[in-house]
């Protein structure tokens, strides 16, 4: 993609600002739309003296019109579970009323578009790894649904909008993504060992540590997305590093990046957490040509200057 208006929505979170900086850096115009319910200035602010770059202090579910785009990424919602569970109905609100707002500028203006999904379409998985043909496990009153199922809703949406009005629509099933400014209070296990490993306070490992994730760091993730936006693959494609790991070995991958000599404290499992998460990545590697390349060990390196800023702990 290259000389193109481009609509991120969420532009302003960690995944959309960082796929701003991609769009922007292959020559198009990107106008970021967020409503800073869960994104931050922070993440864009190195962005404002880019006249190719406009930033709209708005919320998706109202009706919008930012003029003319050639594609739309549709990024908004809060992601991690603490922000979810904490703002439940803003969830729900942006993934169907929100897809539609976005869907429907995509339709007007004959653009691109491109969802953002995630794993949690798998909910706690049966199927291991997960292929995209996989329908998924997911307890639709349970404290994960708010997401889990406005996501569901929203890839039934953007297929729907290809269906009835032929928008050139995409979905991307995201796999746990981690990097530079993700929020320190998201709760997420990531920035959770990073802080307190570079504290010096206990790592919480929920549960025995046994369940598992696969981490992809926030370039890898942001190459597949974009080359799944420039390739006609409809999807549902998966977007994640397919090496697993179970939570303590994670923190053992934390230990070692920032030397740290913190302990780990055992706490009670939040309900309804998926045990095993990996992706199947053999369409993505098939019809994109796509891999990811950073492992956990690099991109925590990657990342960790990121954290020691942000917590004021770099010396
Ligand atoms: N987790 C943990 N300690 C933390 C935060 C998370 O052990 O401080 C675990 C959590 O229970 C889950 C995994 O790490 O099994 C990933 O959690 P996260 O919130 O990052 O994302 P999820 O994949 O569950 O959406």
């Amino acid at each position: 993609m290259r000389g193109r208006r481009v609509l991120v929505t969420g532009g302003a979170g960690f995944l959309g600002s960082h796929l701003c900086d991609a769009l922007l850096g292959e020559g198009n115009a990107v106008i970021a739309l967020d409503n800073l319910l869960t994104g931050r200035r922070d993440n864009i602010a190195h962005l404002g003296s880019d006249r190719r770059f406009d930033f709209l202090e708005l919320d998706v579910c109202q009706p919008l019109d930012c003029g003319k785009v050639d594609y739309v990424f549709h990024l908004a919602s809060p992601a991690s579970p603490v922000d979810y569970s904490l703002h439940g109905i803003p969830t729900l609100r942006v993934g169907s009323l929100g897809t539609f707002q976005s869907l429907e500028v995509a339709k007007k203006y004959q653009a691109g578009y491109l969802l953002a999904s995630t794993s949690e379409c798998y909910g706690d998985p049966l199927e291991h790894p997960q292929k995209e043909t996989y329908w998924g496990h997911v307890n639709p009153i349970g404290p994960r649904s708010v997401y889990d199922e406005a996501k569901r809703f929203a890839e039934a949406a953007t297929v729907a909008y290809r269906r009835y009005h032929h928008v050139d629509t995409r979905i991307v099933r995201i796999f746990n993504t981690y990097g530079p400014r993700m929020q320190l209070n998201d709760g997420r296990v990531v920035p959770n060992f990073m802080k307190q490993a570079l504290r010096g306070e206990e790592l919480t490992v929920y549960g025995d540590g046994t369940q598992t994730r696969s981490f992809c760091y926030v370039a890898d993730e942001i190459e597949g997305i974009v080359r799944l936006a420039r390739s006609s693959e409809p999807g549902p494609v998966n977007i994640g590093n397919p090496k697993e790991f179970t939570i303590l070995e994670c923190a053992e991958k934390v230990l070692a990046v920032t030397g740290s000599k913190s302990q780990v404290r055992y706490e009670a499992l939040p309900e309804d957490d998926p045990k095993q998460r990996c992706p199947d990545i053999s369409k993505a590697r098939r019809l994109l040509g796509w891999e990811p390349r950073i492992d956990l060990e690099n991109g925590l390196r990657m990342a960790l200057k990121y954290f020691q800023e942000a917590l004021g702990t770099r010396t």
